[in-house]
Parts: C-alpha cells; structure tokens; sequence
C-alpha cells in the first residue's frame, strides 16, 4: 500500500448495512422507498468508495500541508484541487443525498448516507466538513421553521453544492456557555429581516472559494432579549443578498478577518468573522425570536452524529493502513524461534504486542462503526413507525448521541493514536498516513460541544429524562439483544461479561442519581465523563455480542466462501477480545466512580 492511499472496508461496512441492520430489507415495505432496493444501495456505496478514493484521498495530504490561505481582505483559498473536489461531488449528487428529492436529494436512507458519509469523511476529513456543514444546513432550513421562500430557493442550492453553509455558534466570550452569545440583531422595518453586528470565532467554512455563495447560520439576539439561551435567535446571514429568484446580489458585510494555524484539518478554514463591522450585515430570521438554541439544536445534534462518523472514518482508515504495514514491515524473530542463532525475520503481524493493538483497533473500529450505523438506522425506522415505536427510537437516538460523539471521538484517537505505535518511528513521520490522521481526529473531542459538556448533557439531562425512561429504553434493547446471543450458546462467557457490566452501570447511575438527590451535583458532575466513558465502553461491548452473533448465524447456515469464513471468525473473535480485554475498564470505571474521590474538588487547590 501506498504512503498515502486510502483505505476503506467495504466488506464491514456492507456486513453492518446489510447482514446486521438489513437496511434493504427492513425499508423495503416502506412507501418512500418503494423504488430503491440492494443495487442501488451498491451503486450509491461504490459511487462514494470511487469519489472517496480517487478524488478526495489524493488532495488529502497536500490539503493538510498547505492548508488554506487568508488575503487579508476577507477571502479565502482552499488547498489546491479542493474547489474541483467540491464540483465532483456536486456533480455526482452526493453534497447531502440524504435529502429528500423535493429538495433535491436522493432521499437515501441514513444508514446508507452515513455508510456514504464515513468514507468521504475517511478519505479526507477537513474537506469533508464543508459538505457536511451543507448539509446540516439545508437540513436545518428544511424544517418547518424557515419562511417558505427561504427554504425554496437556498435548500436545493445547498444540496446541489452551487452554495456552502456554516453554523456560527462560537464567540470569544461564549465557547461551551453558548447563552453568553453577544452578537446583536437589530428589527428592521420589514418583517423577519434583521441588521447584525459582532463577531464569531472558529468558523468552520467561514468563507471559502469552492461556492459562489454561503448561507451562514447565525446565533444572535435581539437589543432587549432575555440575557441566557431564552433570548437567543437564530439567522440565516447570506455572504451575497439574493433577491427572491435566487438571484445574487451585492456583498453583505459578513467578512472573514482571520484564519486559524491548527493542529489538524488544515484544508479546513476555521476563521474568525466580522457581522457588521463596515456596513448593513442583513439577516433573514428562521423561526421566532428566542427560538435560536431549539432550532440550531437540529443542526448540532446532525453535526453530533457527523462527529462520531468523522471518528470512525479516521480511525478506520489508521487502523487499516496500520494492519497493511504490519503485514509488510520486516522485524526481529518469531518469540519461539528467538534462540535460534540465524532466525528468521518475521513481520511485525507475527508478535504477541502488536497483534495486540490490531485486534484493539480492529474491534474499537468495527463497534463503533456498529453503534453509529444503527443510531442513523434508528433514525429511518422512527421516521417510518407508529407513534410509539418513533417516540421510542427517537428517545434511543437522544441518548447515544452524547456516547456517539463523544466515547466515539476518544476511542477513535486513541485508535488513531496505537495506529502510530504500530508503525514505530515511521507512524510519527509525515510519510505515512496515520500521522495526519491523528492530528486531524484530535479536534472530535472538541467541537459540537466538547466531551466534557457532553459527558454533562449524558448524565444531568438524558439520564433524568422521564424518570430514567431513555436508559430503561436501551437496558431493553440491550437485554433482548443477550438474550438472542445467548440463544447461539457460543457466546455465553461474553454474555455473561455484559450482564455484569450492565447491572455496574446501572449501579453506578444509581449512585450518581443518589448525589444528585442529596444536592451533591458538583460530586456528581465530577463523574460525568467516566460515567460516560463507562456507558461507552458497555454499549460498545454489547455491539461486539451483536456482531458476534450475526456472525455465528451466517457460519451455521452454511455456504461460506473462505474469505468470508475469516470474516465472520474475526467478529466472533471480536466478542471474545473485547469481553476479555476492554470491557472490563467499565468494572474499573464503576468502582472509581463510587468510590466518591473528591479530592480536586479541594477548595485552593487550583485557584490563582
Ligand atoms: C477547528 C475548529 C472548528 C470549529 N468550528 C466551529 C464552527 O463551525 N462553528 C462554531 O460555532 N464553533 C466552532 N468551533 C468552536 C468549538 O465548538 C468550541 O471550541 C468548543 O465549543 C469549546 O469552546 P471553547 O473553545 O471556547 O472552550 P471553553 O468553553 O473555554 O472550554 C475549555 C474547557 O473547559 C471545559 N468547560 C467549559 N465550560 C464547562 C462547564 N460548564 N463545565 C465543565 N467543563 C466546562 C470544556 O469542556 C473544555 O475542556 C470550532 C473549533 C475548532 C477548534
């Protein structure tokens, strides 16, 4: 393989679609669907590896080594190849064919826009977050809040790529306390539209030269809102005016006035931008005054998602590489032979450690991949269901989002991080692939909210929720899913494994639960990222046993071609290394949590 090929599993990525979730079939009753069956799945999957690998993963190196460029006027250059890039995937129709044909998409299923989605994303992550943002804005705008008008002429523009969007939530003073946003938006005369002023940080496609226009969502309030989200509304801030044909016209005074020097995704513009600072910076109200957060909450919870593919497709990408170079580097002798005088040199595959870390890779990969997938299944089947079956899904979605975008981001840098250590002196080189790859996964963690503020959202709000109604909704799905496995009888051990780390984690909720109760919120909020990481690692495990199962099913029913034979042993193993080896950190991560250790909360400890 070469040094910068991309490499991408469709073997797996077709398993969870189509094996495991039955994507085709599940939806095949389903009106919307009535024209789309396997092929074209197939040819929408190939049509994306073919994108992914031929023209995205070629510019992906040079994007991180050039990155873009500021002129100091307010214009911003992709890397080299990035504007074409941007045309192809216009051209093949795939900026956001998730959408629905009315608004010019393909109307694909989730599960196969995400499958769609994470090899994009793999191939060339910080050109994918352009798209992505699109996306999430037509999406956005597609919803019922948007004046109609609105909606008709930029949605299809969007999705047709001849337009870019971002989401501009981010202040200096107002990172994760979004509510202490400060931009301003003054009433005009005509109704809806209002006149901005302030700045915004960390703009992801604040400006670009891919689009002949950007619609900007903007988070602002009006002069006498309520202090606090209540009072934030939400606008969409177009780089030209267009009149109500589409048609562009002069500049709005929304200007980039300065680009960031990051650690990764540098074919990513992350920009500071001015709203107003030399003339009228016109912005078209979406939904009612103070209804901002509620709305900006639809694109935030996609760009969630997008996270966690982001992370799988990153760390997807590491860990194949890593497995190819580890089939080819030639070092020391096999332990059994190491006495010998002259033994034979073997390939790093061959030792103990390192098979060690492939299978840690190889299972973090194929789980996460699992639990996204199916998350973006839940999706298509609520949106298909009766009422309660949809209320049911949607609570499920709810819930992993936090685990998606979070135990997702670390666990795939920490994937992209043992990538490195496979490869040795030459991972931490810029000759191969999963040095980039590291650097760029590092920012998951971080935007959409970082994971500590996810870790708070998981525990103070959808833990709470009804009573504890959303994990009583996945404790069900977990244990119809042990139930299944057990049924096989070959998976018992691991079963039993999960069993004991779903009742630790129920346990440990509990707990958490009882301080909150007794008014020890701070206590309680210490704990929200391990308790995170431990519901992760549980749900993680579960997927294993999913996996595993469908795995020994496909075995029993016979006709098995070789390769397939290693396949499906591999995700039998796969159960296996992860009861064994991963989860128990989660009977770790419950002791330490009720073992109550306040100790930094020690008041002077870290005071100036
Ligand atoms: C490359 C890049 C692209 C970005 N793209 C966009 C974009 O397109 N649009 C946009 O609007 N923003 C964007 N952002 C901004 C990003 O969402 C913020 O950086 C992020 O929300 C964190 O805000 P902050 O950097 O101000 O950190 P802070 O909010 O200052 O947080 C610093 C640390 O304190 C913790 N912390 C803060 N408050 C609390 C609390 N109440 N309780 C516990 N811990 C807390 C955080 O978890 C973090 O560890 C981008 C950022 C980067 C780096």
């Amino acid at each position: 393989m070469s040094a910068t090929e991309y490499s991408l599993d469709l073997r797996d990525i077709r398993f969870v679609l189509f094996e495991q979730l039955k994507v085709d079939e599940a939806l095949k009753n389903v009106p919307k669907y009535a024209d789309f069956d396997r092929d074209l799945y197939e040819t929408m999957l190939e049509s994306a590896a073919d994108i992914a690998r031929n023209v995205l993963a070629p510019i992906n190196k040079v994007g991180d080594r050039e990155g873009c460029k500021f002129d100091g006027k307010g214009n911003v250059t992709t890397p080299p190849g990035f504007k074409e890039a941007y045309k192809t995937l216009a051209e093949a129709g795939l900026v956001a064919a998730g959408m629905s044909p009315e608004h010019g998409g393909v109307g694909l299923p989730h599960a196969i826009d995400v499958a769609m989605h994470e090899m994009l994303t793999g191939s060339n992550t910080a050109f994918s977050i352009y798209p992505g943002l699109s996306r999430a804005a037509a999406n956005l705008l597609a919803s019922h809040y948007t004046p109609e008008w609105l909606r008709d002429i930029v949605v299809p523009r969007l999705v047709g790529g001849q337009w870019g969007g971002t989401m501009c939530l981010t202040e200096a003073g107002a990172g994760s306390a979004v509510g202490d946003n400060r931009t301003r938006a003054e009433r005009t005369e005509v109704e809806g539209l209002y006149l901005l002023t302030g700045e915004k940080i960390f703009i992801s496609g604040g400006d670009n030269d891919m689009t002949e226009n950007i619609c900007h969502l903007v988070l602002a309030r009006a002069p006498d809102a309520p202090a606090g989200t209540r009072g934030i509304s939400i606008f969409l801030v177009p780089k030209f005016n267009f009149d109500e044909t589409g048609t562009l016209g002069e500049r709005n005074d929304i200007y980039v006035v300065g680009i960031e020097h990051k650690m990764g995704i540098n074919g990513s513009a992350t920009c500071s931008v001015a709203l107003g600072a030399n003339g009228p910076c016109k912005g078209w109200r979406l939904g009612k005054e103070g209804q901002g957060m509620e709305i900006m909450f639809h694109m935030m919870n996609e760009a969630r998602i997008g996270v966690g593919i982001q992370a799988v497709s990153t760390a997807s990408s590491s860990w194949l590489n890593a497995l190819a170079y580890s089939q080819d580097r030639v070092q020391g002798s096999s332990i059994e032979s190491m006495r010998e005088s002259d033994p034979p040199r073997v390939t790093i595959n061959q030792h103990p450690d390192v098979r060690r870390m492939l299978m840690t890779m190889k299972v973090q990969v194929e789980t996460m991949r699992s639990l996204v997938y199916s998350v973006a299944n839940r999706l298509d089947r609520a949106e298909h269901g009766a009422e309660d079956e949809r209320d049911y899904l949607l609570g499920l979605v709810e819930l992993m989002t936090p685990i998606v975008k979070s135990h997702g981001s670390d666990v795939g840098f920490d994937v992209c991080c043992m990538a490195v250590q496979v490869y040795g002196g030459y991972g931490y080189t810029g000759e191969y692939p999963v040095e980039q790859n590291l650097r760029d996964s590092k920012i998951n963690s971080i935007y959409e909210g970082t994971n500590g503020i996810q870790a708070m959202d998981l525990l103070g709000r959808k833990m709470r929720k009804g009573n504890g109604a959303l994990f009583m909704s996945w404790l069900n799905e977990c244990n119809l899913e042990l139930e299944a496995a057990k049924a096989t009888k070959r998976l018992d051990d691991e079963v039993s494994a999960l069993e004991r780390a779903r009742d630790q984690l129920g346990q440990t909720a509990m707990y958490l639960g009882g301080l909150g109760m007794q008014g020890n919120l701070k206590g309680a909020m210490l704990q929200s990222s391990p308790f995170l990481t431990l519901f992760g690692t549980v749900v993680l495990g579960l997927h294993a046993i999913w996996q595993g199962r469908i795995a020994l099913e496909a075995l029993d029913a016979g006709g098995v071609s070789a390769a397939d034979q290693k396949f499906y042993r591999g995700k039998v193993l796969n159960a296996k290394f992860y009861a064994k080896n991963i989860l128990p950190k989660a009977t770790a991560l419950a002791k330490t949590i009720q073992a109550g250790d306040e100790s930094c909360l020690e008041p002077g400890l870290f005071e100036a």
